[in-house]
């Protein structure tokens, strides 16, 4: 599995092909919290603040919207798209892959010292729900360690890959008392999409507390060229319909995202 998914496209193709159905619809009958002993997660953990509803009603009038990048870092497109996102002053959320991290830590690094978020994405990029509650939660904790190690910070999200997630997944997640991060915008650049369909898609399906997929790294050969492309005109574009463009964060602290996308 690791190796297919360091070498490009093979488990990335799976990722578009399982989880455009809705979010949850996954599910699983087994409700027990994790009790591996190994993998409970340290006790420092913080979940974002919980909304008040004043600052529901602060928020009610902005248009917050989130990029995500999934399957990096690296050293190619990964910081061609911190350096737009910086040329624009825009934050965004990259969900990272451990053994990514453990290559690149001085990228992952710098996610977080220019103010993005960062969340686990899994260590080898495993279907979580085909894994032993022990092998998930060696997955999740594995690469909590590398971010801890790569940047200083504790991720509080996790988006699974392929977005395939059941009960049972969730509750692995919630016992490292952190949230599942699901999208509303698939751009599927890691196919190679056309930068004027992706472009089209996004500002078709673009809603308030909206958030798009896309990668920093994988899919197929130059597929994430089409990113690195359509990332400045999205933004543009996005900014002058009066979209904010915000972390995940920032999105759960304004109270201005769908409950089924973040669980
Ligand atoms: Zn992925």
């Amino acid at each position: 599995m690791l190796a297919a998914c360091l070498s490009g496209c093979s488990l990335l193709q799976a990722e578009a092909a399982s989880p455009e159905a809705a979010p949850g619809e996954t599910s699983s009958t087994e409700t027990a919290p994790p009790t591996n002993a190994e993998a409970q997660p340290p006790t420092d953990h913080v979940l974002p603040p919980t909304p008040s509803p004043t600052d529901k009603e602060n928020n009610e009038h902005r248009k917050l919207i989130a990029l995500t990048f999934d399957d990096g870092p690296d050293s190619k497109y990964t910081t061609q798209i911190l350096d737009i996102l910086a040329e624009n002053d825009v934050k965004a959320t990259f969900f990272v892959v451990g053994t990514q991290v453990g290559k690149y830590p001085e990228v992952a690094k710098r996610i977080v010292e220019e103010g993005h978020s960062i969340g686990n994405h899994s260590w080898s990029h495993s279907d979580l729900t085909k894994l032993s509650e022990k092998a998930r939660n060696k997955e999740i904790d594995r690469t909590q360690q590398a971010i801890i190690e790569a940047t200083g910070n504790t991720p509080h999200l996790l988006r699974a890959p392929y977005g395939a997630i059941s009960k049972t997944v969730l509750n692995s997640i919630h016992g490292y008392d952190m949230k599942h991060v699901y999208w509303t915008v698939d751009t599927r650049d890691w196919a190679g999409t056309p930068v004027d369909e992706m472009h089209r898609n996004v500002m078709t399906n673009a809603g308030k507390g909206g958030i798009v997929l896309m990668h920093s790294f994988g899919g197929r050969k130059h597929a994430i060229e089409h990113t690195v492309k359509l990332l400045p005109s999205i933004i543009k574009d996005l900014k002058a319909k009066g979209y904010e463009l915000v972390t995940v964060d920032e999105l759960i602290a304004s109270g201005q995202y769908s409950q089924s996308v973040i669980k």
